[in-house]
């Protein structure tokens, strides 16, 4: 007997890599706008990516700068030794939104690079060797990203790890103590993204700014899940008034290709051409495929101005989630939201109870009592109420 061919669900499990046991496994055929549809079904998509597709999946003008640039010309040569219209034109206008001490832009590929570039590049500048991290934050997979995470439990095996790096509490005043005058750096999310949503109490990141300008330590900010409207303002920093040295991106910069940056002073960042030169180089960062859709996507976000209406639309879910007594709180920073059902069994089933109810959600790495509500920013009010029923739906099956 003939055999029968594998389908593409038997190969995804034979021969690519997890990560998890429980992959959603949904098998994609098309994403658009704030939808991802699967053999004829739509999923209504509440994770964006993890904070990718502000601007909605595969928006015309992002494919049509694709297009454009692929007919020009994809990789030339390693970063920084060409100039490439889309970096260059991509770099002014972001750069337009800035600071004056975050001029200058240094591509990479991801967010975890983003922030091996800052942490190489605060090194530099202070010709320190400490390093401060933060309690349950993520900054990414590789080595120097994951010695900076405050969660032992995702670390440990792969230790050793960076030396010279301590971690404090987000929001402790007390712990600011910690960063002084041989600190390198604090790396820290302005809103935690995978703790789970925690806000920065009152004056906490001035405080902070505050210590480490004493001491003489750069700030870094990784806005890698935050920037570009998730939180209700271009950047969150811009809505917090605290302003790092030093910026890290990704996600949502590249409009859903890959690109990530780290920012800072035209000053600081010539520290990695010499003492040694080529203190930090790129095969593929700032790709220009990469970087035409990225500018394509600023544009887009700047003229559609969602981000004027993220804070009514997150308080439209708190507005239709509040009061269900399984919601026992609800955090949120503009559009991304957690849920916490106060129990990490509760939180563990709605993930696939939702996908039953056609929405796509997530965990939080370290908030296993919650879930998670981060749509693409040009969510409809209608699509919203939508998603927001089907979440009720599925936390009352919790009980059922
Ligand atoms: N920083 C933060 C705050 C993140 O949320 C993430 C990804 N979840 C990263 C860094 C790492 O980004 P990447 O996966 O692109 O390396």
């Amino acid at each position: 007997m003939e055999k029968k061919p594998y389908t593409l669900r038997e190969l995804f499990f034979r021969h690519v890599a997890q990560t998890s046991s429980s992959p959603l496994g949904i098998k994609v055929d098309k994403a658009d706008g704030v939808f991802l549809y699967s053999d004829g079904k739509a999923y209504l998509d509440f994770v964006s990516g993890v904070s990718v597709s502000n601007i909605g999946h595969h928006h015309p003008e992002v494919v049509e700068a694709v297009r454009r640039q692929a007919d020009n010309y994809f990789h030339l040569m390693v970063y920084g030794e060409m100039i490439q219209a889309p970096q260059v034109l991509h770099a002014q206008l972001l750069t337009s939104l800035l600071p004056e001490n975050l001029q200058s832009v240094y591509y990479v590929c991801s967010g975890s690079e983003a922030n091996e570039g800052a942490l190489k590049l605060a090194k530099r500048v202070t010709g320190r060797r400490e390093m401060i991290g933060c309690i349950s934050a993520y900054h990414g997979s590789t080595h120097g990203a994951l010695s900076m995470m405050g969660g032992r439990e995702f670390n440990y095996a792969f230790e050793p790890l960076l030396p010279d790096v301590g971690h404090i509490r987000f929001n402790s005043i007390e712990d600011l103590q910690k960063i002084t005058t041989k600190t390198a750096c604090v790396l820290i999310e302005p809103v935690q993204g995978e703790g789970g949503v925690i806000l920065p109490e009152r004056n906490y990141l001035e405080a902070l700014r505050q210590r480490c300008t004493e001491v003489g330590a750069l700030l870094i900010f990784d806005e890698v899940q935050t920037a570009f409207g998730r939180t209700g303002s271009m950047f969150a920093f811009l809505k917090y008034g605290v302003v790092p040295d030093i910026l890290t991106l990704a996600k949502a910069l590249g409009g859903g290709m890959p690109l990530g940056a780290f920012i800072s002073s035209a000053e600081n960042m010539g520290k990695l051409t010499f003492n040694p030169p080529l203190g930090h180089i790129t095969t593929f960062g700032g790709h220009p495929v990469c970087c035409a859709a990225a500018l394509a996507s600023l544009k887009v976000l700047l003229r559609e101005r969602w981000i004027e209406d993220v804070q009514r639309k997150s308080e439209m879910v708190e507005k239709l989630l509040k009061g269900h007594p399984l919601i026992k709180e609800i955090r949120r920073a503009g559009l991304l939201i957690a849920v916490d059902l106060g129990r990490a069994d509760y939180a563990a089933r709605m993930i696939p109870l939702l996908k039953e109810e056609g929405v796509i959600s997530d965990y939080f790495l370290f908030n296993p009592t919650s879930f998670r509500i981060a749509p693409p920013l040009c969510i409809s009010d209608e699509e919203l109420k939508m998603g927001m029923d089907a979440v009720l739906r599925a936390v009352n099956k919790l009980v059922e």
